[in-house]
This record gives C-alpha cells, structure tokens and sequence, in this order.
C-alpha cells in the first residue's frame, strides 16, 4: 500500500507512523498518509519561516508569474486531481458548466480560477491623507508564516482558497488537510510545490492534534481555519493565548426563505442545488427552507421531483449525480438527526432510509411538518436532508432565520427583487444571495458572522485579510 509523503521544504517527508485514506463509496483504502510528528510539524513551520523573507522579497511580478504557473499545472493535472477528489472525498467527477454536475471536475476548475483571480490582483498603496504638512500611505505586508487548516468537504478548494492569497501576499503557508481527505491535497501541493521555491508551501498530516501543534506554534503568525464552529473554537483559545490573528470560515446553518410571489417552477433547480450541491456537506448550503403557506405544496412538489430524480451511486461511474456522504461520523449524524424528525412527528416526504454498506450512501431526504426547536432544523446536519418549514407571516420567517447562531449564508426567493432586497437587509448572514444559493465567486467576499466566523476570503478584501497594514507617514 502507497504511503503518500508530505512536502515539507519542497522534499517529499513520510513519518513512522500512517493512518488509511478510505474511498467513502466503497470502503477500499486508497493509500497510506503519515502522522506527522510534533518535530515534523516544528519542521515545517521552521522551513516556512526560513523561505518568507526571501518570498516577500521577490517583485511582485515574480510572485504573480509563478501564481500563474501553479494555475497552468493544476489545469494541466486537472483530471487525476478530480479522480482523487472523487475517490477520496465522494463527490462525482461531473463536469464544468451549467448543465454540469458540479463534482470533482468543478471543484478542480475551481482550483485553477481561484488561483489566477488572487494572482491577477493588485493590492496598491494607498494614500490615506496628504495635506501641504504631510502624506500618510498605507502599505499592506505579509503577515510571515500562515498556518492553514482546511475541511474535507471541497477538500482542494478550499486549500487553494487559504493557500493561494497568502502566497500571493508574501506569506508562506504550512497547511494541514482533514485526515478524511488528506491524499488528493497532499498530490496537490507536491504539484505547487514543484514550481515555487522550498519551503514556501508546506504540509503537515494527522488528526486534530497535529493542528493543534501547527496553530499553537509560536512562529505562526496567522491562522486560516476552515472547518466547524467547536474546532473553530478551540483554534480561537489556543491564539487568543498567543496573540495570533485569525481568520475563521466556520459551520453554517443557512436559511433559505420562499416569499408567496416566488415562481415553484423556476426556481426548483437552483434551490435544489443550493440545499443538496455536495450532498449537502457545503458550508453555505440552504439547511432550513422556510416557504410560505400559500406555495408550500407546490415547493415540496417539484424539489421530491427532483430529489427522487438524482440518480446515486459511486462518483466514478458514468451518469452518477450524488455520491456518498465523506465519513461514518457524518452519516451517523444525518441518521439520528432525521430518526429524532421521524420520532418527534414529521413526514419524511422521500429518502430517510440509510442504504445497505458498503458505501456511505443516504439518500436525498425531504423532511415536512416540522419546526423550528427541531434538531434537525437547528443544528448543523451537513448532509442530503432538507426540512421545510411553513409559514404565513414573513416577520416569523425573518425571526426564524436569524434565531440561530450561525450566519454564514441566506437566501431569499421572490420575482420581486426589491422586496426580495428588503427581507435580505434583515437577516443576520455574511451571505444573502437572492434567487440563487452558495453561488460563491472569486472576486466576491465570502465569510461568517455570528458562530460562523469572521474575517473573508475572495476578492480583493480577502488578499487584505493576509496582510497587515503598515503606515508610512511622511512629514512634508
Ligand atoms: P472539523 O472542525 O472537524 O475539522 C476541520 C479541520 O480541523 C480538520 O483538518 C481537523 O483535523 C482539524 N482539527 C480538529 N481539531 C483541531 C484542533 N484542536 N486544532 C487544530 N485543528 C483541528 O470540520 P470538518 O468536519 O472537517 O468540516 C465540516 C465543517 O466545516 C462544517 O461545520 C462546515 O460548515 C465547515 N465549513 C465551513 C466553511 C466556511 O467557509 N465557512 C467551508 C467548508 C466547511
């Protein structure tokens, strides 16, 4: 069985002791991925910090050229990085476009885009105040070394999401990978690494604990976090102790709110893949759908349509829609979740069955008479299930989406925008997109508010958030 090695000081670094990388379809072990040991992590940090001077040196031009390269070599290695990400994280290989099933394939375009968005960006000086006295300018710096803790939901995107900008900006990273989906991010950043200098990207493997040893290094001087609000949480402890800054991209809980002039049939399609795209294990996924009493069975009409529609099954196969869930914690979680729906009265409308193994397989699930206080309607459920909330006063719609912690994303859906505008102004969400759901961009700020986080990533504010300002004040 391969052992998959790290990269550590652009040299490939395997460790004494390894755990199984497993296909979620179908349980086979694809590979080996070290344990990386706290003097490997101490490495990595140390090789990261030894490259960031000379990195932050270099003209920016320089910088933005090898960004590119890395764009052009995640293109060109774009169909072994998607069969990993298939048979790793679970998603099918689908495709690029809208008629498209958005898997593997997307999530590697995506890769190559968000790499050539933040290496095409400038961050120019600014001056801030000039008078015949003075001129103040506002330089932005690299932060040093970043650490970056990424989730095995779009396990390469998001990488790139914490790598990219912070190279771009004169950092240096060392990332850790979930140790669900560690294989296809490690063959990711051997490939980055080939083109940049040692020691500028690095990667460190292994449970929690090896995060934990990464952030809680003293030579980290930022932290990129994405992942759920309790590990978020204990991120925060460990650099609030040491004065690091953050940046936390956390669990979310998104409301998806149907207003009574919205239209079931056009809008079907798009809130179906913004409550299911990944198999629902998508941060900003529409988790609660509240639609108004007078549209309510016809909403519930066309997304069964659609849900019973999508054909399942291991991504690899042709024609596959929706793959498996990532991991056993997961499905155990989407089980009881809708188990305690079903016990507590409501109507599963189609799934909530779990299929027979050996694959991690649930099925799309569309849950009606159910509420609000619900488990299934207030925590996290991160997986194919939908429930559908009815209501009569959109005042209670608002109040519902805004009562629980998170604040990631929204959505409302109306053929009136400016009424559509009006309800997204009040809800409490980083995100409130309108007729449409999750459609993130990379030129479009995305992050939390509430227990889901802050800071941002994308566009031109997300480059700032790995950087820190410096003044040069210039008397005249
Ligand atoms: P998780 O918090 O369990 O794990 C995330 C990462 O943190 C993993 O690499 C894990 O090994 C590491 N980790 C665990 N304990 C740690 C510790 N004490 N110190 C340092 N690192 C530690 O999350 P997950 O289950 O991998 O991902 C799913 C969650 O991520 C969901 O809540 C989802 O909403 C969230 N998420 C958020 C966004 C966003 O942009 N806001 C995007 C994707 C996923």
């Amino acid at each position: 069985m391969k052992t998959y090695a790290n990269t550590v000081n652009g040299r490939p670094v395997t460790s004494d002791r390894s755990f199984e990388s497993k296909n979620p379809a179908t349980g086979e072990v694809l590979g080996l991925v070290p344990h990386s040991s706290a003097d490997q992590v101490a490495q990595a940090v140390a090789a990261a910090k030894a490259a960031q001077p000379a990195w932050a040196a270099r003209p920016d031009a320089e910088r933005k050229a090898l960004l590119m390269k890395v764009a052009e070599a995640i293109k060109a290695n774009a169909d072994d990085l998607a069969r990993w990400v298939t048979r790793e994280q679970g998603k099918p290989l689908g495709g690029v476009g809208p008629d498209q099933v958005p898997g593997a394939r997307f999530e590697i375009w995506g890769c190559e885009v968000w790499t050539q968005v933040p290496a095409s960006l400038e961050l120019p000086v600014e001056t801030v105040f000039e008078d015949e006295t003075r001129r103040d300018e506002m330089h932005r710096k690299p932060f040093g070394v970043i650490a970056a803790i990424a989730p095995w939901n779009w396990p390469l995107l998001i990488a790139i999401w914490q790598i990219v900008p912070s190279l771009r900006a004169g950092n240096t990273v060392v990332i850790k990978p979930s140790e669900y989906t560690s294989i296809g991010t490690l063959e990711l950043v051997r490939l980055i690494a080939e083109i940049l200098p040692p020691g500028v990207v690095n990667t460190v493997s292994g449970p929690g604990e090896v995060g934990a040893q990464l952030v809680e290094n003293r030579d980290i001087d930022k932290i990129m976090f994405t992942g759920s609000s309790a590990t978020g949480s204990r991120i925060a402890a460990i650099a609030a102790k040491n004065l690091t800054p953050t940046t936390m991209e956390l669990g979310g809980n998104d409301a998806a709110i149907v207003l009574p002039d919205a239209d079931p049939k056009a809008m079907a399609m798009g809130l179906f893949w913004g409550a299911f795209i990944n198999m629902g294990q998508t941060c900003a996924a529409a988790k609660r759908l509240y639609v108004h009493e007078s549209l309510y069975d016809a909403v519930v009409a066309e997304l069964k349509a659609l849900a019973t529609a999508m054909p399942m099954g291991n991504g690899m196969d042709d024609g596959v829609v929706m793959g498996p869930i990532q991991n056993r914690m997961q499905f155990d979680k989407v089980v009881s979740l809708v188990d305690q729906a079903r016990a507590g009265g409501a109507t599963i409308v189609c799934g909530g069955e779990a299929k027979a193994g050996p694959g991690n397989f649930y099925p799309l699930t569309l849950v009606t008479d159910i509420a609000d206080g619900a488990s299934l309607v207030d925590q996290e459920q991160f997986g194919p299930v939908l429930p559908i909330i009815k209501y009569r006063d959109v005042e209670d719609a608002i109040a519902s989406a805004n009562r629980l912690e998170a604040g990631l994303g929204a959505s409302v859906w109306s053929t009136d925008i400016d009424k559509a505008r009006a309800v997204a102004a009040r809800i409490e969400a980083g995100t409130v997109w309108i007729n449409q759901h999750g459609m993130i961009h990379p030129m479009v700020p995305f992050g939390g508010t509430k227990g889901s986080g802050w800071g941002v990533e994308f566009g031109v504010d997300g480059l700032k958030a790995v950087t820190q300002p410096q003044v040069i004040s210039i008397k005249k």
